[in-house]
């Protein structure tokens, strides 16, 4: 999906028309559940004066460079032209993912107030949106962007996959098989077909264009094709000559992650590493990572931690004691601060964790062995070691991970 619209030429006489009939554009789809389960599939809205250059593959029109992309930090203004609060509240939960990487901000505005983006619940106009800032070159009476299969019986997998795709064609993306980076080697029969068949009866022209199209490389920026890009359809293997197939992706990929925050650049990342737990020879060892000791007395992943602090974070300082081997880790400074006393050293922080129940989160249970080789155990689970086995005594809750 990278791949940025700056301009577009390169539709067909078909998409002219959809443009021209709303009910037409329908679907931005439904990908793969294999052949047998027919479905509908996403097609891109155009602007009808972008329509006319298919197929002449024009570079040099200075129009043409014209950006879809929105100014980086825009305050982008979004209503909802219908549809309950339980559909709006998902859209907002799952349109919220491209937020996390994008230095960008969405402000939902009363039905009517003006608005960049116009979100529409219709299920005769299957889901599609218009491409970045097209948003605002169509009347502001319609509708920018359509969902169209959503009820109070869909799940949220179906939810993420379809809202965040769309909001990605909102931000000027488009479908990642028309990459200029994709290379499919489609089985052009097979796909005909399927798409010429219920519920999409898309013509050849339409097939062309929405699956096998390519758009240059002039007018597009974008990454190495990225098969879990949730702009990517998913197509089974008998839609490609090499058994290439794409699957269901449902969340963002890393480098859809990483090609947003590039375009939409200045957003600070909150990176997350795993927190894992060794075991050696009965004692436990605690790193966010992995390098440290690799698959050597590897035990288990507790959770994530935050390599850098947000709010309601505290550190975790980690500390080694040189005596007996045992190893702490703790939010609390005052417990051993700078070590030096009884054999503790300090080692530093490893990262950040919260000290209270957050959304997402599970608790780190800590306990302590004092016989034998003292050892501070943590765990997930509160029956791992309770009860006094293998002579542990429980100590409390020592702070909260991700999931
Ligand atoms: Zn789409």
């Amino acid at each position: 999906m990278k791949n940025y619209i700056y301009l577009l030429f390169i539709f067909s006489s078909f998409l002219l028309l959809s443009c021209n009939n709303e009910d037409s554009l329908s679907p931005d789809i439904t990908p793969s559940k294999g052949l047998n389960t027919k479905e509908n599939f996403c097609l891109d809205a155009y602007l009808p004066e972008e329509v006319d250059s298919i197929y002449t593959g024009i570079t040099t029109n200075a129009a043409l460079l014209k950006s879809k992309k929105w100014n980086n930090g825009q305050i982008i203004k979004i209503k909802f032209l219908n549809g309950t609060p339980f559909l709006q509240s998902k859209v907002k939960q799952f349109a919220e993912e491209w937020l996390k990487y994008a230095n960008l901000k969405f402000q939902y505005v009363d039905s009517n107030q003006n608005a960049d983006i116009r979100i529409n619940f219709d299920n005769s106009g299957g889901s599609w949106s218009y491409l970045g800032t097209d948003c605002n070159r169509i009347s502001h009476n319609q509708p920018s962007m359509n969902f169209g299969w959503f009820t109070n019986f869909t799940s949220d997998t179906e939810f993420s996959r379809v809202i965040i795709h769309e909001f990605g064609h909102a931000l000027g993306l488009i479908h990642e098989h028309q990459s200029p980076a994709s290379n499919i080697q489609w089985n052009k029969s097979k796909v005909y077909e399927y798409y010429g068949g219920a519920p999409n009866y898309w013509n050849h022209d339409e097939v062309d264009n929405n699956i096998f199209y390519k758009y240059s490389s002039t007018v597009t920026n974008y990454s190495a094709f990225d098969s879990k890009s949730i702009m990517l359809y998913s197509f089974p293997s008998s839609f490609t000559l090499n058994g290439w197939s794409s699957g269901w992706n449902t969340v963002l990929s890393q480098t859809d992650k990483n090609f947003i925050a590039k375009e939409y650049p200045g957003k600070t990342i909150i990176k997350t590493n795993n927190l894992y737990r060794y075991n050696i020879n009965g004692q436990h060892f605690y790193t966010s990572n992995y390098a440290e000791l690799g698959n050597n007395y590897y035990e288990s992943i507790l959770g994530k931690i935050y390599s850098s602090q947000i709010s309601n974070t505290y550190p975790i300082y980690r500390y080694f004691n040189t005596i007996n081997g045992d190893r702490l880790s703790t939010l609390n400074w005052n417990e051993l601060r700078n070590g030096g006393q009884d054999g503790w050293k300090y080692e530093g922080i490893s990262g950040y964790a919260y000290n209270i129940q957050q959304p997402n989160t599970i608790p780190i249970y800590r306990y302590f062995k004092s016989t034998n080789k003292p050892d501070h155990f943590f765990t997930t689970s509160n029956i791992e070691v309770s009860g006094g086995k293998f002579g542990y005594k429980y100590e409390g809750i020592a702070f909260y991970v991700l999931r």
